[in-house]
């Protein structure tokens, strides 16, 4: 692969790029994706002016059985449990958990961890402890039947968390494959928008020089953020509609791209669309 220099345009020294995995990065849903996409996108990631750093709802063994079964390239960084764990990956495949994010997340908690919320919240009903491998020190994550009452539950949760001084979020998604809710309790400010800002921040990025990539909700808070971002043409027409609504109202439509396909002969979809929003951000970064 060839980086061309177009005049008046100069070569960034660097580019953050920040990527979602299932269903942006992964081929995993029901779209086509383009043959030569993902090739390309690792040539992308084998230049060294390229800091990548996947952001995932995956814990960390989930993310290394994705690098396999995908052939991913070795990232940079690796956010992981949906924000609330910042790991560098060293050349030698080394994985460091970053300390610093820990301390500052783990203040929301007020020191406690997992299992502290768990004794607290022991006999809640309709939630059911996941997996060990689901779990660490400040993400708490239970099953929930999809029929149960989601209000309900999250109410009383936020309410026996609150008369401890633990400051938690909820994040509810679906896993559809196993038919089950998925509910999630994190300090309040682990989120991927929050760990993506300081990633940015311990590597000296700033927003000009950083470009995020999803596909669906969970994405949503850094898609509409001031971090230029896109939407990967696989992505469900109701969260393009979203993100683009929410992205004018935080005045950061300028921030938000949507692949459509077309670049370099591809679909948009996946690592196509990936591409694709660099090249519109960064067309200096454009393969030709
Ligand atoms: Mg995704």
């Amino acid at each position: 692969m060839i980086f061309l220099v177009s005049v008046g345009c100069p070569m960034p020294e660097r580019l953050l790029l920040c990527t979602d995995l299932d269903r942006t990065l992964i081929p995993n849903g029901p779209q086509p994706e383009s043959s030569q996409a993902r090739n390309q996108f690792a040539a992308l990631a084998a230049d060294p002016r390229l800091v990548l750093a996947y952001v995932t709802g995956r814990d960390r063994q989930l993310v290394h059985e994705a690098l396999a079964s995908y052939q991913l390239p070795q990232p940079d960084f690796v956010i992981a449990d949906v924000g609330t764990t910042i790991y560098s990956i060293e050349p030698d495949g080394n994985w460091t958990a970053d300390e610093v994010w820990e301390t500052r997340i783990g203040a929301d908690w007020n020191g406690r961890a997992n299992e502290d919320l768990q004794q607290l919240l022991a006999g809640t009903p309709g939630l059911r402890l996941q997996e060990e491998h689901k779990q660490n020190r400040h993400k708490l994550s239970y099953y929930l039947a999809l029929e149960a009452n989601l209000g309900a539950v999250a109410r009383n949760v936020m309410e026996r968390l609150r008369a401890a001084d633990v400051r938690a979020r909820v994040v509810w998604s679906i896993d559809e494959q196993a038919n089950i809710g998925l509910f999630d309790i994190l300090p309040e400010s682990a989120s991927k928008y929050h760990a993506v800002a300081m990633l940015q921040q311990l590597q000296g990025f700033t927003d000009s020089d950083t470009v995020f990539s999803g596909d669906s909700g969970n994405d949503m808070e850094v898609l509409t953020s001031s971090i230029p971002a896109v939407l990967v043409a696989n992505s469900d027409p109701q969260v393009q509609q979203e993100a683009i609504e929410l992205a004018a109202s935080s005045g950061h439509s300028a921030q938000l791209y949507i692949a459509r396909g077309g670049y370099n002969g591809m679909n948009g979809n996946y690592s196509a669309g990936i591409l694709e929003g660099i090249a519109h951000y960064h067309p200096q970064w454009r393969d030709r």
